[in-house]
């Protein structure tokens, strides 16, 4: 059996090495490194694949989601409504523009954000919220999107975790990132659409929010040497698009190989109560970047242990809610507590979850579980 990690990217890679290794040399070759075709490629494939007006490449996906709030318009002061359940990230860049997050709580079998409780905290400074699709599957964007219409706040969805999901909803199916008025994501090689260094996109249906975007993606410039606004530099480089092109023909194979594991997992721990298995909402596709369990009656610790000694790989994300962080202590003090959350935190589990799982590997995983719990 080959060792288990959490994610295998090198097996990925030597199966599309042939064409990979072509592409990144051509690159080289052609000097092209900062712009070129593969950037504008990829823009035009991941608009047609995603099927939303505009995709614009940029340097990550902590960027993206930096850069969707200033092409809203957000100002110091206003509140920003987002899950405390999340990857920082989602929060950093709301405190670095000077807003201020609101920490929202999450539903308890689907680890989205929970609307009622975002209703309960709008207030007239609200400028937006970001809902962010973890682990893999969309937020209730009906919901969201109702809640958006009613108060008049704006939507940035942060589907770094969720490309390639889909939301069925009152507006029919669409891709994750393509219901709000922005959508983010994140190309970080362990992402389930993954580059071989940095990355992210910025998504939008609004020529208005595109033009905005591209703009402040590049210094705020709207001609060479003229800049009419403040913006940020962030680009995707071609090298980094030429690997997206080639991985992004493979996505769907990709999910599709992260489901057969989720199933797989699901049904083993069907019968084991202490195994709380992941929730797909009706509403939504789920793509599992990550395979995560909630664990009932189990030390957590002790059983990471367990799996650690029998070579099994597992992790926490996140261990520490947004809310609890120190440097957003200032933010959450004055805030309601956050009990689901907390909760949450205190006992999810992820397991090995990626595209190159052998049945051995999710056998000795599953029977090592089976067998520490029944003990
Ligand atoms: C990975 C991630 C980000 C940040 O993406 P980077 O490319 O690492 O900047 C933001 N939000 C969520 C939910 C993420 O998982």
């Amino acid at each position: 059996m080959k060792p288990i990690q959490l994610v295998d990217l090198h097996t990925q890679y030597l199966h599309i090495k042939e064409e990979i290794d072509h592409a990144i040399l051509d690159v080289v070759d052609s000097t092209m490194f900062i712009g070129g075709v593969h950037v504008k490629e990829l823009s035009s494939e991941l608009e047609k694949y995603l099927d939303i007006k505009h995709v614009i490449p940029c340097a990550n996906g902590t960027d993206a989601l930096q850069i969707a709030l200033m092409a809203l318009g957000c100002k110091p002061g206003d509140e920003i409504l987002t899950p405390s359940f999340t990857y920082i990230a989602t929060c950093e860049v709301i405190a670095l523009l000077g807003l201020k997050p609101v920490f929202v709580e999450v539903d308890p079998n689907f680890f989205t954000i929970d609307i009622d409780d975002a209703r309960k905290k709008i207030t007239s400074k609200t400028k937006a919220i970001v809902p962010v699709h973890l682990y893999g599957q969309c937020a209730n964007m009906d919901m969201v999107m109702s809640l958006a219409d009613e108060t008049g706040i704006k939507v940035v969805e942060d589907t770094a975790q969720a490309i390639g999901a889909h939301h069925t909803g009152i507006n029919g199916k669409k891709s994750a990132g393509g219901i709000g008025d922005i959508g983010t994501t994140s190309f970080f090689p362990s992402k389930n659409l993954g580059c071989y260094g940095d990355g992210g996109a910025i998504f939008t249906n609004s020529d208005e929010l595109a033009e905005s975007i591209r703009r402040i993606a590049n210094h705020g410039q709207t001609k060479r040497y003229y800049h009419d606004y403040i913006g940020v530099n962030s680009r995707l480089d071609n090298i980094q698009a030429a690997v997206l092109r080639i991985k992004l023909k493979h996505l769907d194979e990709y999910a599709s190989n992260r489901q057969n594991v989720a199933t797989y997992y699901n049904d083993q721990f069907a019968d084991i109560p202490q195994l709380e298995t992941p929730s797909v909402a009706p509403w939504s596709t789920h793509v599992y970047h990550q395979y995560t369990l909630k664990l009932n009656d189990i030390d957590r610790t002790q059983l990471q242990e367990h799996l650690d000694k029998a070579g099994i790989p597992s992790n926490i994300y996140y261990p520490v809610p947004a809310h609890r962080q120190k440097g957003y202590l200032q933010y959450s003090e004055s805030q309601p507590k956050m009990i689901i959350t907390d909760d949450l935190s205190a006992r999810v589990l992820s397991l090995p979850i990626h595209t190159e799982m052998e049945i051995e590997q999710l056998e000795h995983i599953t029977n090592t579980l089976k067998d520490y719990i029944q003990k």
